[in-house]
């Protein structure tokens, strides 16, 4: 089988205080006239930008919501024409990522992000919105944003319920790529330090969540995360995690903490070479390790805590059956509703 590797050309600053170097990067980016978009929780750090960039700062949009409905991104549209932006800053987790690229999708402007959680989409082509309750996917490479800040101190203050089930969401993205037919020897040393790093830093963090180390174990774990799920397709998890999500309308994060264990547990036997890699770096039992990760906090643990009724799984069970991803486990509807039935 030939297999195709191909990397994604975008610039990544990294390290503690790393933010304070945007305003050159627009600079750099040609841009005088900045749309800053971010969530509440990256408002203080919205605020200090503004604040540095002056006059360059003429417009800022509060408003990111998760899967990105089009109905906000028109409003953020909106606010890009008033200003006549030439840029756009977005601070935040995966959602203020994803306005950011539905306004790069409209508008073609420069797109630089400052993530604050670890679902890695800054450095993803992909792109997906909501319109009328259905959410649609689509790949671009325009799609990517050219200039990601990994600053570490933008994490610090994270709850340790979010760190958690990001750094897991962040974890599903390096495992299925260990396990991916197409996975080359760059996915694989990439999913395979991901996986030491998140696996490693997790414990580390949810005792100290402001151990810096720890936090920047985990920002690069993420990043390498993210560049696995640019680059190689994912499997079952994901599959299940889309279909579950977008049938009962779940929270992104904690739904890839309820599954992975269970997903894990279902294909390792499929794929040796994926299982003595996770094996090696987790010491033991890989699905019993994030199982136990995934039972430490006070969050959903099975798929009943997020409100699935036991009564829908068939369906989403036979959904995925017919139109499979490429897995090494089995993928028929009753091994599917097996899992599901675990996971509930
Ligand atoms: P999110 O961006 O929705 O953030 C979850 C919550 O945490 C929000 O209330 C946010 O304000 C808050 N938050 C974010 N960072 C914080 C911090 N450091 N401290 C305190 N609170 C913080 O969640 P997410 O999981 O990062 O992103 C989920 C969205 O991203 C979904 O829409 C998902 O589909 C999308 N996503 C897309 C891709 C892709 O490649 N296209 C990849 C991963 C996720």
């Amino acid at each position: 089988m030939v297999v195709v590797h191909e990397t994604s050309p975008s610039r990544v600053l990294l390290g503690a205080g790393a933010r304070h170097a945007v305003p050159e990067e627009l600079t750099r980016l040609g841009a005088d006239r900045v749309l800053v978009v971010a969530t509440r929780s990256a408002g203080t750090t919205a605020d200090e930008l503004v604040a540095a960039l002056g006059e360059r700062a003429v417009a800022r949009f509060d408003g990111a919501v998760v899967h990105t409905p089009v109905e906000v991104t028109e409003q953020a549209l909106s606010a890009v024409a008033d200003a006549e932006a030439d840029a756009v800053v977005t601070i935040g987790g995966g959602s203020a990522v994803g306005l950011g690229k539905a306004l790069v999708a409209r508008t073609g402007l420069p797109h630089l992000t400052m993530p604050t959680t670890y679902a890695g989409s800054e450095v993803t082509p992909v792109l997906g919105e909501t319109k009328d309750g259905v959410k649609q996917t689509r790949r671009d490479p325009a799609l990517l944003p050219g200039t990601v800040v990994y600053d570490v101190d933008l994490t610090l203050t994270m709850p340790v319920d979010l760190t958690l089930t990001s750094a897991v969401n962040a974890l599903a993205h390096a495992v299925e790529a260990l396990w991916a037919a197409t996975s080359t020897p760059v996915s694989d040393a990439l999913a395979t330090e991901s996986a030491r790093l998140l696996l490693g830093a997790l414990p580390v963090v949810l005792e100290a969540p402001r151990d810096a180390a720890g936090r920047e174990a985990l920002q690069h774990g993420a990043w390498l995360a993210g560049t696995c799920l640019a680059t190689v397709p994912m499997g079952l998890h994901h599959q299940l995690a889309h279909a579950l999500g977008g049938t009962f309308d779940l929270p992104h994060a904690p739904l890839h903490t309820v599954l992975l264990a269970h997903v894990v547990r279902h294909n390792l036997p499929f794929a040796p070479a994926a299982d003595e890699r996770l094996t090696a770096i987790s010491g033991g039992d890989p699905a019993a390790a994030i199982a136990a990760l995934a039972a430490s906090y006070d969050g959903p643990r099975r798929l009943r805590d997020l409100g699935v009724p036991d009564d829908g799984l068939a369906e989403v069970a036979d959904r995925v059956a017919a139109a499979p991803y490429p897995n090494p486990g089995p993928v028929d509807a009753p091994a599917v509703l097996a899992l599901l039935h675990d996971a509930w």
